[in-house]
């Protein structure tokens, strides 16, 4: 095969939220042919607000302002009756997940990769120089099958793509999150962290956004 030929092949993507669709939008652009597979029959992800650096700003400039909720300002720490605030230097930002998903599907699609929805990956084999992807169709069960000599597992925390190729399973920790009625006193601008000496770590923050931690298996 020739260097043509093989950068015009397309390179699946297996997973179809924001890693998956940031890489996409990032090849895509670079003229490099995509496809998306996600397991999910809709493009519908999870409302679920998250917390990340102004870094993120950095990497996805314009592109990511409309998921962005809230800047956090500082963190107002308290354990044992005692408490410290750290001011950030940048704010964190604070970013509806699904709003992010849907922009970055819509930039990658626009740039020209192609989205597959309702394909489940189910293993991956070595197949000379190449790999053979299948999938599993979710509306009938029937199997379909990719080739490439290149594929991005972008399937989560627990990628099946990961573990087909060989990788361990990551170690992940419970993670619970609420809607919550702020307390009044609670300034817009800052997230609250409790740390239970032997328990968990609580945090909240502005606007509408409560994450539990699971610290100790028994909790
Ligand atoms: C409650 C909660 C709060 C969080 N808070 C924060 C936070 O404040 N800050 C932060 O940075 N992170 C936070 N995280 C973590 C953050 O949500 C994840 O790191 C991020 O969403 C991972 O994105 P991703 O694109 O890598 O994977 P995911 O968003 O997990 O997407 C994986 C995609 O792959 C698809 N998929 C999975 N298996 C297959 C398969 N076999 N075939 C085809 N498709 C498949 C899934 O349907 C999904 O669309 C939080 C997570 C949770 C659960």
């Amino acid at each position: 095969m020739s260097a043509h030929q093989r950068r015009n092949e397309p390179v699946p993507i297996i997973g179809g939220s924001a890693a998956g669709f940031y890489t996409a939008y990032l090849l895509a652009r670079q003229g490099v042919p995509v496809r998306v597979f996600e397991q999910a029959e809709r493009l519908e992800p999870w409302v679920r607000t998250l917390i990340v650096t102004s870094r993120m700003r950095d990497l996805l400039g314009p592109l990511g302002e409309g998921a962005v909720v809230n800047e956090i300002r500082r963190f107002e720490l308290f354990t044992d009756g005692r408490s410290a605030t750290i001011p950030l230097k940048r704010p964190d930002l604070i970013v509806e997940r699904a709003r992010l998903i849907r922009e970055l599907a819509a930039r990658a699609e626009r740039e020209g990769a192609t989205v597959h929805l309702g394909r489940k990956f189910q293993q991956l084999q070595q197949n000379g120089s190449g790999l053979t992807l299948t999938f599993e169709r979710t509306c009938d069960g029937a199997a379909e099958e990719a080739h490439a000599r290149t594929a991005v597992g972008a399937d989560g925390a627990i990628s099946r793509v990961a573990q087909a190729a060989g990788w361990a399973r990551q170690p992940t920790v419970p993670l619970v999150q609420a809607v919550v009625r702020l307390p009044k006193d609670m300034p817009a601008d800052a997230v609250r962290v409790w740390f239970i000496p032997g328990h968990a770590v609580f945090l909240l923050a502005h606007p509408r956004f409560a994450d539990a931690w699971r610290a100790r298996p028994d909790w």
